[in-house]
Formats: structure tokens, sequence, C-alpha cells
């Protein structure tokens, strides 16, 4: 089952990713994730990417797209993927439909994590304590959220119509969403 996580900053999308993860024994896909990782081991990409992410600018398409493309094509991952903060935008999102065709997958669940401004503000603040995430100072963060609703967002009318997207009520706290997100899940 691949499974796409969708939502705002702060909406939980890497709780719940590790959650099925565990749930589902599938493979967790966060280009956030990969993206810091390249920051961290200060290579090529990482010294491009260092100032877009601590500004919480979206990384290029191109790169994101390169970084996940040998990952969805492992014939060992295949049809066990859950891809956290992927797709982000429209042109993204068509990749993952041609990544997936090419080998012979497609999405199967989409679960759209709806939540308020303030929640994804207070929740980020909050991380920003325990995590230290450079991208976690308050004008970043509405900054981050300005970015989804006016990229992010619309990759949402090109799932919506389909019948695998579920809508669930990300202002809930951590447990109440992973109820939720079984309901949908109970293979
Ligand atoms: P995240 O950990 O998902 O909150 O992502 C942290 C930051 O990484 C974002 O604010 C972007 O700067 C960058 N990033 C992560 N995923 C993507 C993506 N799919 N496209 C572009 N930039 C991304």
């Amino acid at each position: 089952m691949n499974i796409v996580l969708f939502g705002p900053p702060g909406a939980g999308k890497g709780t719940q990713a590790k959650y099925l993860v565990k749930k589902l024994n599938c493979f967790q896909i966060s280009t956030g994730e990969l993206l810091r990782e390249e920051i961290y081991k200060n290579s090529d990409i990482g010294k491009l990417i260092t100032n877009d992410m601590k500004n919480g600018k979206f990384v290029s398409d191109e790169i994101v797209n390169k970084l996940i493309e040998n990952l969805v094509s492992d014939p060992q991952k295949k049809n066990k993927f859950i891809f956290d903060g992927y797709p982000r935008s429209l042109s993204q999102a068509k990749n993952l439909d041609f990544l997936l065709k090419a080998s012979n997958q497609k999405i199967d669940l989409i679960l759209y994590l709806k939540v308020d401004k303030e929640t994804v503000v207070k929740r980020l603040e909050k991380r920003k304590v325990v995590e230290n995430r450079s991208d976690d100072e308050t004008n970043t963060i509405l900054k981050r959220f300005d970015t989804y609703i006016n990229t992010t967002e619309p990759v949402m009318n090109y799932y919506s119509k389909s019948p695998n997207f579920k809508e669930i009520d990300g202002n809930l706290e951590i447990d109440e969403i992973t109820k939720k997100i079984d309901i949908f899940t109970n293979v």
C-alpha cells in the first residue's frame, strides 16, 4: 500500500508516517529528512540548499525529484511507501505519478491532514524548543504556511477527485488522528 500524507507543516505527517511504517511494515520517504541529511553531510546538494531550507523556502523540484527517484524504484520496497512532505507542488505530484507508473505502482491512499494556521504555529513553536530546527522560527513558520497555501494546497485539486483521497481533522490530538488513520489503513 502506497500512502501519501498531505497537509501543512505541523500537521503531524512525520509522526503519523512513523506510526504507519511500524504498523504496515512500510518505508517512509520524508523529503525534509532527506534534505536535512544532505546538509548534515555537507554534500554538494547540501551546500546548495542550506539557505533555502533555513528560510523555509522550497528546494527546487529538480533536486527533490532526483532525491526520491532511486528510492521509489527500489523493487524491495515496492508498494510499501509512506510519502511524507512529497509531493508539495503540482509538478512533483505529476513526477510521482510518472515514477510510480514506471515501476508498476500507484498511490493507494491520500490522507489529507487539515489543520488551522493557529494550530500549526503553536505546534511548530513548541517543536522549536525540542528539536531546535532553524526553520521553526515564528516568521519562517508563517512563510512556510503561506507557501503551503499558495503552492501545495493546489495539489489537492489534483488529488481530491480520487476515491482514495481522505480528509482527516489534523487539529485533533496525535492519538485521535491515529485512530482516524486506522480506519483507512486496516488492511
Ligand atoms: P519538512 O521536514 O517536510 O517540514 O520540510 C522541511 C523543509 O524542507 C521545507 O520547508 C522545504 O524547505 C524543504 N522541503 C521538504 N520537502 C520538500 C519538497 N517536496 N519540495 C521542496 N522543498 C521541500
